[in-house]
């Protein structure tokens, strides 16, 4: 939960990345994705091996994912169904408990909002590996949250015709949709929110939106990125402006842009909620 926010910090909520970014890249759990979504394109769809390979990379590259890719093509596969086949079979016990990171999390004064693109189960699993609380978070963004069209019940779309599954749209990083629905969660304006998170895509659409930005799991800033930093557990050091402590007297921050130069209807223009195709 927040904490009083210091006055000379320039941020007044952070989200956080999960996967990669609260817990050090390297675990595996990313090959062993990688290798589920290859099974279960083989066991949903009779491809073979090698096609499963490409077909999930190909996906990637054009729909940003897998599922998203099925989807737009009209293969009517339900993201729980999607899911649980990938994730119910991650060695989760690779993820290692992380002491310090609960109390790091309940230090940072701002609003905390965990931004993910995984789906509830796994980020429970995942939170619980690491020994943190849901609780710890002022609000959570997942994938169920930025998906709910994904969830209507049959009967719902044939009714009112909004959703077609055929060409429904899932909204995931690095889409500005995506980013609004983190904004709109959080409540704060963009240009005093900090996003920390390990992939250079993202990191890149949250500049393009004129959020501070935290490239995790690197030593060294991607062009879009405001800091670099090694893993979650160096962010005092990396970042103590959060808690409104200057380095080397001047707030080391280059949003590109005025910061208060944001006129409401600019902002309402960044975090408006746009039509998902359906
Ligand atoms: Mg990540």
């Amino acid at each position: 939960m927040a904490l009083q926010c210091p006055a000379n910090s320039p941020f007044d909520c952070v989200l956080l990345d999960l996967d990669d970014t609260l817990y050090p890249g390297g675990t595996g759990i990313g090959p062993a994705l990688k290798r589920n979504i290859d099974e279960f394109l083989v066991a949903r769809f009779g491809l073979a091996a090698d096609r499963a390979a490409s077909l999930r990379v190909e996906l990637f590259r054009t729909h940003g994912s897998t599922l998203a890719g099925l989807i737009a093509l009209g293969h009517d596969v339900h993201p729980d169904e999607y899911h649980s086949y990938l994730h119910g079979r991650l060695p989760y016990d690779r993820i290692a408990a992380d002491p310090g990171l609960a109390p790091l999390l309940q230090s940072i004064p701002q609003r905390k909002i965990l931004f993910t693109n995984s789906d509830r189960a796994h980020m429970k699993k995942a939170l619980e590996r690491l020994g943190v609380e849901e609780g710890c978070f002022d609000g959570v963004v997942c994938f169920e949250t930025m998906n709910p069209h994904l969830f209507v019940q049959a009967n719902q779309e044939d009714n009112d015709g909004l959703v077609d599954a055929g060409r429904a749209v899932v909204v995931l990083k690095p889409s500005v949709d995506a980013i609004a629905v983190a904004l709109r969660v959080a409540g704060t304006n963009p240009h005093r929110t900090l996003f920390l998170d390990d992939n250079e895509r993202n990191i890149a659409a949250g500049k393009a939106l004129g959020l501070g930005t935290g490239l995790v799991g690197k030593r060294v800033r991607s062009k879009e990125a405001d800091y670099a930093l090694e893993s979650i557990g160096n962010l005092r050091q990396a970042i103590p402006e959060i808690w409104g402590v200057p380095v080397g007297g001047e707030l080391q921050i280059d949003h590109n842009v005025e910061k208060n130069n944001s006129t409401r209807a600019d902002l309402d223009f960044i975090i408006q909620p746009t039509s998902v195709q359906a």
